[in-house]
């Protein structure tokens, strides 16, 4: 797929003073461990002064389609948290559990799910969740990759939001199950940043490898996924990260770095919060999502992102790496 007419950059937002660089606050360039702070998709109650005009600016241009999207997240966010029912059922044991929630949370319209520990680094400064719920749930819904094709439009901005009504559906339903069940649950199906990191829980929870582009890479949908999380009580057997070969193609593919306008993603890893790993420059990123409406360039043009293509990709990868590890065995035995 590739971009259609994307605007040009010289449209982008000018400030008469400069906001504190979101890459500051994103903790880039931090070799150790510390917590995620808020910088955009959010709203002034998690403190995110410095930022808050854009994101005003981008709420402000999306179309009326996507804003109605946006309205019926909202309407099914009201069911993320709520009452626990007094008396626990119990679910047969942590494997048990994992698999009856797995089933519950496909039925309710999960396309992945899987399962990993709630860890202090997944919640953002602010947040206090992991003590209460010890364990999250990762789910992933794709979009329709022929609503995507005007992208950045407004056909793919409200396909965006249409599928995170899907999760947010999805969210509060499996949600209320398990409280129904006497197990605290809470969701969290909003599009916005408000208490968790989704791509770290759902990459510890095996859904997918984290992209050169910044977002989650899986098996089944490549980066043409959105992606929501659940936190529980209920004890629940975890699953394994997978490797399906992203960092092999990352390395050496730039589809995602040569079609970003502003050329925010850079071809090496850095330093962020105390882990090596791909990322996106925030401070060019984001002025040109926004006056976009809403850009999901990188995580269409991406090979992963085609129509039935990641099982066969992640098979062929994985094949040469086998390939080159059986070639290079003998010499390394010398
Ligand atoms: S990194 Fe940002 S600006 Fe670049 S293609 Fe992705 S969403 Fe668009
Ligand atoms: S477009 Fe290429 S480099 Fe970018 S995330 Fe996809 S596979 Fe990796």
């Amino acid at each position: 797929m590739k971009p259609v007419a994307p605007p040009p950059l010289a449209h982008q937002p000018v400030y008469p003073v400069p906001p504190r660089s979101g890459n500051d606050i994103n903790g880039l360039g931090a070799r150790e461990k510390i917590r995620a702070r808020h910088v955009f998709h959010t709203t002034p109650a998690y403190g995110m002064p410095d930022w808050f005009l854009l994101n005003r600016f981008f709420n402000a241009v999306v179309p009326f389609a996507t804003l109605r999207q946006g309205l019926a997240v909202r309407w099914w966010m009201r069911r993320h948290a709520g009452p626990t029912a007094p008396t626990r059922v119990d679910l047969g044991g942590p494997d048990a559990a994992a698999a009856a929630v797995k089933a519950a949370a496909k039925r309710f319209g999960a396309a992945i799910v899987g399962i990993t520990p709630l860890l202090d680094g997944d919640q953002y400064a602010h947040a206090d969740l992991a003590g209460t719920y010890p364990f999250a749930i990762a789910l992933g819904i794709p979009m329709d990759r022929a609503r995507m094709a005007d992208l950045p439009g407004p056909r793919s901005n409200t396909e965006v939001i249409r599928v995170y009504k899907e999760l947010a559906r999805t969210v509060a339903l499996l949600s209320e199950w398990l409280r129904a069940r006497g197990w605290k649950t809470k969701g969290y199906g909003d599009p916005g940043s408000t208490d968790l990191l989704q791509i770290p829980i759902a990459v510890r929870a095996g859904l997918g490898e984290l992209g050169k582009h910044g977002s989650l890479i899986c098996r089944e949908h490549g980066s043409n996924i959105r992606l929501a999380t659940v936190v529980t009580e209920l004890p629940l057997a975890p699953d394994r990260p997978v490797d399906i070969g992203v960092e092999d193609l990352c390395a050496h593919c730039r589809r995602c770095t040569l079609d970003c306008p502003p050329a925010a993603i850079a071809d090496a890893k850095q330093w962020v919060r105390g882990e090596f790993k791909w990322y996106v420059d925030f401070d060019k990123c984001a002025p040109y999502f926004s006056i976009a409406g809403g850009c999901a360039i990188c995580i269409q043009v991406c090979p992963w992102a085609e129509d039935g293509r990641g099982p066969l990709l992640a098979e062929q990868l994985l094949k040469k790496r086998g390939a080159r590890a059986a070639k290079s065995a003998p010499a390394a035995a010398e």
